[in-house]
């Protein structure tokens, strides 16, 4: 039947307001390969400086654009990446801007934090001698990153289609946490009766045709089953998942976000076969919740973007300084060594880190926390005492990588979550996790979670 288009629009918006069941969501994904070309090193462990020596997986940047009833836009990247530090944030916001109107306070960009990517760095190129080649490869390759991800979002948005939303948790078996309390204190090494999250979020977005356009799915885990040995470039376990669940679903992009995996690593750990093999439960825990009654997600969309002013220790002394830098452990010394420097030259260390995190809140049936940095695991239960449990997927590794962030018992307890600010210059206090999760409940109530 032939009708104007106005009276079409009508009608679709009665039928609407009389299910209540139609999201109305429209949607476009897209991806784009980001495996290195040139030589560079692997990222995130510090004794690992010579670069990969063969690819067992391409790693993927890829993006989701929701755009809700009423027209709004968000943006959520995924990154087969160690992290985004924040001066490699500003130029992706700022493209994405100019390409497609849609501002930083309604983007995600996160990282699965392999351990087995490329070293990401935008500090200046070094005299062009060969031994610092790799390095240059690394500006040069983190540089065109920042262009990759602000045109892959301008792409999503030229493909938007009706879509429907439904989201649900499963459970990932293998994250462990890794704080082992021993007589010399807390040690990397598994302690199975350690606090973890192990729940497995997914979001499906299905097309008006039944087809899957994308999931999106979390493991609060370190992306580190392969370690320091390690010379091979790939996602690690979280590359291995995405690969299998976009061959089970055709024309699907996978996409992988991060919980508060900061005490957690996978368990066991050590080899590809194993990278592969929790890859495998992932992948197959997605396909099973993909295929399970899911809940349906209505909008309309609410993001709301802050940061959070988390409290640092206040300045030792230089002599303190002096004798962690020496004697302390090996996760202080470096940054001990860089306050102890620059109080030395008089000069004023921050009192605060201004962490950035967002939340959305998808109508009456999600609230999505996003938190930056190394977010450990006690954060899950904090914020689901201040805000409700249910409804709830909380992200992390969003925004910006600027290191760990520990609850008030870690810092008490210590050990290699409480190394601090990645930039070296402050630890993190017990205040941290009230300022935290302070800043959680105050974009909840914004955003309009009900706190259930
Ligand atoms: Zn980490």
């Amino acid at each position: 039947m032939n009708m104007p288009h106005a009276i079409c629009a009508t009608l679709v918006f009665f039928f609407s307001l009389n299910t209540g069941v139609h999201a109305e969501w429209m949607a476009g994904t897209a991806r784009i390969k980001i495996t290195p070309e040139k030589p560079v090193a692997l990222a995130g462990y510090a004794s690992r400086i010579k670069p990969f020596t063969s690819i067992a997986g391409d790693l993927w940047a890829k993006v989701l654009v929701l755009e809700d009833e009423t027209g709004k836009r968000a943006v959520i990247l995924t990154t087969d990446l160690i992290g985004v530090y924040a001066d490699m944030a500003p130029a992706i916001y700022e493209g994405i801007a100019e390409r497609t109107g849609i501002q930083k306070s309604d983007i995600l960009i996160t990282w699965s934090h392999t351990h087995s990517g490329p070293r990401l760095t935008l500090k200046e190129r070094t005299s062009p001698d060969s031994a610092n080649q790799d390095r240059d490869n690394s500006i040069e390759y983190t540089e065109r990153l920042q262009v990759q991800l602000a045109d892959l979002v301008e792409v999503a948005t030229r493909s938007l289609q009706p879509v429907t939303l439904e989201w649900g948790t499963g459970f990932a078996s293998f994250v462990v946490n890794r704080r082992q309390r021993t007589e010399d204190g807390i040690r990397l090494n598994p302690n199975p009766s350690g606090h973890v999250d192990r729940s497995l979020p997914c979001l499906k977005v299905t097309t008006a045709d039944s087809k899957l356009m994308a999931v999106l799915f979390q493991v609060a885990c370190h992306n580190t089953t392969l370690g320091p040995q390690n010379d091979v470039l790939c996602g690690d376990y979280s590359g291995f998942a995405q690969k299998e669940v976009e061959a089970m679903y055709p024309g699907a992009n996978a996409m992988f976000m991060t919980g508060c995996a900061g005490n957690a690593n996978p368990y066991p750990r050590g080899t590809m076969e194993l990278a592969r093999k929790h890859g495998n439960e992932v992948a197959m825990e997605v396909d099973r919740l993909l295929k399970s009654d899911l809940a349906p997600i209505n909008g309309p969309l609410k993001t709301a973007f802050d940061h959070a002013p988390l409290t640092l220790q206040p300045p030792k002394s230089i002599e303190e300084l002096e004798s962690i830098a020496t004697h302390g452990p090996n996760w202080l010394r470096g940054s001990a060594a860089k306050m102890r420097d620059a109080l030395s030259r008089s000069e004023t260390l921050p009192s605060h880190y201004e962490a950035p995190l967002a939340v959305w809140q998808f109508g009456k049936d999600l609230t999505l926390v996003a938190l930056s940095g190394e977010v450990v695991s006690g954060y899950v239960l904090a914020t689901q005492n201040a805000i409700g449990h249910r409804k709830l997927w909380i992200g992390a590794y969003c925004h910006d990588f600027f290191g760990y962030l520990p609850t008030a018992q870690i810092v008490r307890d210590g050990g290699y979550e409480t190394r601090g600010l990645f930039n070296g210059l402050g630890w993190f206090s017990e205040q941290a996790e009230q300022d935290m999760v302070q800043a959680i409940v105050t974009l909840a109530k914004k955003v309009g979670r009900e706190f259930y």
